[in-house]
């Protein structure tokens, strides 16, 4: 049986006392350090807008020293054997396992994330490390490519140290996400979390040197992006970025990193349509439609932010929609049978918010919600939101909202949904709802985005590529789809005998 609220806010305020007395450090070289300026920032919970306690702020000096231990580790933890990579990767695991109600604890009062997520967020932390735990052994696997005259074959070696970029919205899951590959390719790492959600990497670097892992090998330097996160991309130790947020963030990221010719790879933000025949089966869409928009309290990359719904069922499926929308229960993330928590940052809630302004000015109707909670005042809570009779030209169905607001738009044939779905300058995730089997596969090969799912709500398999076209990214992560980034190819062409080799010179 799951804590009740008054259980859960007993031990969250046990575990997040720590991180009132003194500022957060930083963690470099094996050691915990407080920045070199001795500048910090606030972190506050979006539960009520308190302060959780001082966050050290990362200056270039703090990049440096991080960015050198990276590089300085790097020559011994590449030659580390595979099998004792393994292990580590899999006692990290198990100590994720061991702490995962303390992460999920802290998670949801630094996020606002619901404690019913935030759990199982937790665990998927641990199946990541476990996943990749199981690929080292094969991660310099390469191809063998005879030719005629010479046996070409190719060889995987880690890049070097990287750096790991990531947000505020499942922060440990999404770190450990690209933070266990990196170790499981043989990379050195530095970390910079988002400032509005740093706890569970502190968490993380324990676990991790907790478990063995070297001095130098993964390395967390908080702070802001326009100075900490800038400074990490331009560094020249560091060969990789690895970097989860919006998509003009990405970009920022890419002039940084130009001039020192750095490798990106990059998960960026999403408008992702959810597009609804009349033939489907229309209550497992409602389920997933549902789900995908206001679960995560919206501020997931793969949500799915516009229902294209065929027009016969257009009013039917939208009134479904409001029904479920009014009965979401709202309110503190660590009620367990709360779905709907507040939103990241009193700034962050402004910007939904001056959403539901643009979205009315625009002539959309306000089927539900669209006004801030008013049962709390002190939190950063909005009501789930259903904006109907909206068109793909208005804001609301062509930028990145981040919250619990769905667009409806209405649709009449394949065509026409097909233009709607790939009118947006993002291209992540597609969801298809139709008992059509041909129209399921001729939509998959038409739309514009890097993961489709067919009848079903955003279920992730580790194995498969995860990743956007045009602005929701570049690169994929997932399997060895990872090990593409985190890994330089090599060839290695070896003569088979005595082919004929020109002679300059020679006559
Ligand atoms: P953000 O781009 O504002 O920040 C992300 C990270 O980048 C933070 O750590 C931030 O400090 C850092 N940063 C900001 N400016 C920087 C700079 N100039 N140089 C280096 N680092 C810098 O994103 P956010 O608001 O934290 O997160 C929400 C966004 O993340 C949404 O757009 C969402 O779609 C996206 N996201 C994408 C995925 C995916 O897999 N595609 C997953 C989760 C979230």
């Amino acid at each position: 049986m799951s804590a009740s609220r008054e259980q859960n806010l007993q031990r969250a305020a046990a575990f997040l006392k720590r991180f009132q007395s003194e500022p957060l450090p930083h963690f470099i070289d094996g050691a915990h350090v407080l920045g070199n300026s001795g500048a910090v920032f606030d972190n506050i919970t979006p539960v009520d807008n308190s302060s959780l306690g001082k966050v050290s702020a990362g200056s270039q000096t703090d990049v440096d020293l991080a960015s050198r231990a990276a590089n300085d580790a790097f020559d011994s933890w590449r030659n580390v054997s595979a099998k004792e990579r393994k292990q580590l990767l899999n006692q990290i695991a198990d100590a994720i396992v061991e702490r995962k109600d303390e992460i999920a604890l802290i998670e949801s009062m630094d996020t606002g994330q619901p404690i019913r997520y935030m759990r199982k967020a937790a665990l998927r932390g641990a199946e990541n490390f476990r996943f990749f735990a199981d690929r080292v052994l094969s991660a310099r696997d390469g191809l063998a490519l005879p030719a005629e005259e010479h046996l070409n074959y190719t060889l995987r070696q880690p890049i070097g140290p990287v750096a790991v970029i990531t947000p505020w919205n499942t922060p440990f899951m999404l770190s450990t996400w690209k933070i266990a590959p990196a170790l499981a390719a043989g990379c050195t790492v530095v970390h910079k979390p988002a400032e509005w959600s740093p706890l569970t990497a502190a968490i993380l670097v324990e676990i991790c040197f907790g478990a063995g892992l070297p001095s130098g090998v993964l390395n967390t330097v908080h702070g802001t992006g326009e100075l900490t996160g800038k400074a990490l991309t331009e560094h020249p130790a560091i060969k990789g970025v690895a970097f989860v947020g919006e998509s003009s963030t990405g970009a920022q990221i890419m002039r940084q990193g130009a001039p020192s010719l750095k490798r990106l790879h990059a998960e960026l933000g999403g408008k992702n349509p959810v597009i609804v025949f009349a033939d489907a089966d229309l209550d497992r869409a409602l389920d997933a439609v549902v789900f995908m928009i206001y679960s995560l309290n919206g501020e997931r990359c793969t949500s799915s932010s516009r229902v294209l719904i065929q027009a016969p069922i257009y009013d039917e499926f939208t009134a479904a929609i409001r029904d479920r929308a009014e009965k979401l229960k709202i309110g503190h993330p660590l009620d367990p049978s709360v779905e709907i928590g507040p939103l990241i940052h009193p700034d962050h809630m402004d910007k939904v918010t001056n959403y539901f302004d643009i979205g009315r000015a625009e002539g959309a109707t306000v089927t539900t919600g669209a006004q801030k909670w008013p049962a709390d005042a002190r939190g950063n809570y909005v009501e789930p939101t259903l904006f109907t009779h909206a068109s793909q030209n208005m804001r609301i169905a062509s930028e990145e909202i981040f919250g619990p607001v769905l667009t409806a738009i209405p649709f009449n044939d394949d065509s026409d949904a097909l233009t709607i779905a790939n009118g947006s300058p993002y291209g992540l995730a597609a969801y298809l709802w139709t008992n059509d089997i041909g129209r399921g596969h001729r939509f998959a090969r038409e739309l514009d985005a890097g993961m489709i799912w067919v009848n079903s709500e955003n279920k992730r398999h580790l194995p498969a590529p995860f990743g956007g076209m045009k602005e929701s990214g570049i690169g994929r992560d997932g399997g060895d789809y990872s090990f593409d980034f985190y890994m330089e190819t090599k060839n290695v062409c070896v003569a088979l005998g005595g082919h004929d080799i020109p002679q300059l010179g020679s006559s």
